[in-house]
């Protein structure tokens, strides 16, 4: 089962997503801003942690050429 848990990124501070037990998590992940390594206990996949997301925007179509 996958969960998730919040913390700071060990080397530049930012907030982090640790989301284990998702597709694409890794025993060595790393930080998605300072892509350096994160040590883990179990596979582990990093997300920025974005405590106001921005909400989706509707969007006109556009045309494509
Ligand atoms: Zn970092």
């Amino acid at each position: 089962m996958a969960t998730a848990w919040f913390g700071p990124c060990p080397h530049c501070n930012i907030a982090l997503s640790y989301l284990q037990g998702v597709t694409g998590s890794t025993m060595t992940p790393k930080c998605p801003r300072c892509r350096e390594l994160v040590t883990v206990t179990r596979a582990t996949f990093l997300m920025a942690d974005h405590s106001r997301p921005a909400p989706p925007r509707p969007r006109k179509p556009t045309s494509l050429t």
